[in-house]
């Protein structure tokens, strides 16, 4: 059994970013980097919204030199998953590999990961004109022609911010009624650059080495149709990756961490990134919130040894 200070489970932006100013604080920390290190970042290409890079940086570049910059500060990391943890006691446990690890301070930045259709031509086109996100790679899909699938907030969302850019936007849903939020829909709804292919699922995306079409195909009537396409962003929603923290944090009814700024419902745990906000989803604001979650576990740590002190003296 290994004892540290601090146990940070994810190694995305908003892990890393933790581990970089827990590090720094000399506090002895663990990221648990789970198998694929670095987040949904690792299988992005260009990322050119990320402050510091004049030029284009390669989202698995910027992953590698967070965690670089994370093991200077002494960092630990594990390449492996967080199988079970234990939060009803302290220190808190955390098994990977089946070793048992405790601290007395947990970050929690699993992230979320982005749900696909599922089709192997949405795998092999994935980076070549198919993407699941707009704020990262819209601005690849000027003057050209897109598809969104999806009915919900996040489809409507990535449609209109796609206007921006595309000369026409198509939605592609599998419902006659979008499940997004009334004002989203009217915006969407009254936006000339934006059409609607209702009662519609995608059944492959045609092209070999980019986006050239998506074959539709009718629910209601079983007709299939092609639609020609420069890319295709997928917005059917994100899963949290909060498997292991069921029955031990509150989650709220999609499974998002339920937080008070960056503290969960135990005291001690705590929370950044894509893990508990399903809004912004974006590299800094999820760096943003791992610099918050250390340092309100390093204050965390510091009213525990008061405490501890305290009551010796008593
Ligand atoms: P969501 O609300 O779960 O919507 C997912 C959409 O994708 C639904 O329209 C669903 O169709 C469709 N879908 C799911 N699986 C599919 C499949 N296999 N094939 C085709 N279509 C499929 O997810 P979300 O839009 O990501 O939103 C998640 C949460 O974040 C929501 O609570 C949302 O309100 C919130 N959010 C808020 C904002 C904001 O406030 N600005 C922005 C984004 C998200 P059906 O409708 O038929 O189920």
């Amino acid at each position: 059994m290994a004892e540290y200070d601090v146990i940070i489970i994810g190694s995305g932006p908003a892990g890393l970013t933790a581990a970089i100013y827990s590090g720094r604080a000399l506090v002895n920390t663990l990221v648990v980097a789970g198998r694929t290190s670095g987040g949904q970042l690792m299988l992005t290409s260009d990322v050119e919204n990320f402050p510091g890079f004049a030029d284009v940086v390669q989202g698995p570049t910027l992953m590698m030199e967070m965690r670089k910059q994370a093991e200077r500060f002494g960092a630990e990391i594990i390449d492996d998953e967080a199988e079970f943890v234990d939060f009803s006691v302290s220190p808190f446990k955390v098994t990977v590999g089946g070793q048992v690890h405790t601290a007395k301070a947990i970050i929690i930045a699993t992230g979320s990961s982005a749900k696909w259709l599922g089709l192997s031509s949405e795998t092999n086109l994935r980076g070549k004109g198919v993407s699941g996100c707009a704020t990262c790679d819209g601005y690849f899909f000027r003057g050209k022609r897109v598809i969104v699938v999806g009915g919900g907030d996040t489809a409507i969302e990535e449609a209109l911010f796609l206007t921006k850019y595309a000369t026409e936007v198509i939605v592609v849903h599998r419902r006659r009624e979008l499940r997004a939020s009334k004002i989203m829909q009217r915006r969407a709804l009254s936006n000339d650059k934006i059409r609607f292919v209702w009662n519609s699922i995608v059944e492959e995306i045609l092209g070999d080495n980019g986006v050239e079409g998506v074959k539709v195909r009718d629910v209601k009537t079983g007709e299939l149709s092609i639609l020609a396409c420069d890319g295709v962003f997928v917005a059917i929603g994100h899963q949290p990756n909060t498997k292991i923290f069921e029955r031990q944090i509150e989650l709220d009814d999609k499974g998002y961490v339920l937080s008070r700024g960056t503290k969960t419902s135990v005291d001690g745990v705590f929370v950044a990134g894509d893990v508990r906000d399903y809004r912004y989803r974006q590299a800094v604001t999820a760096a943003g919130e791992g610099c918050k979650a250390a340092m309100d576990a390093l204050a965390y740590l510091e009213e525990q040894k008061e405490v501890t002190v305290s009551a010796r003296e008593n």
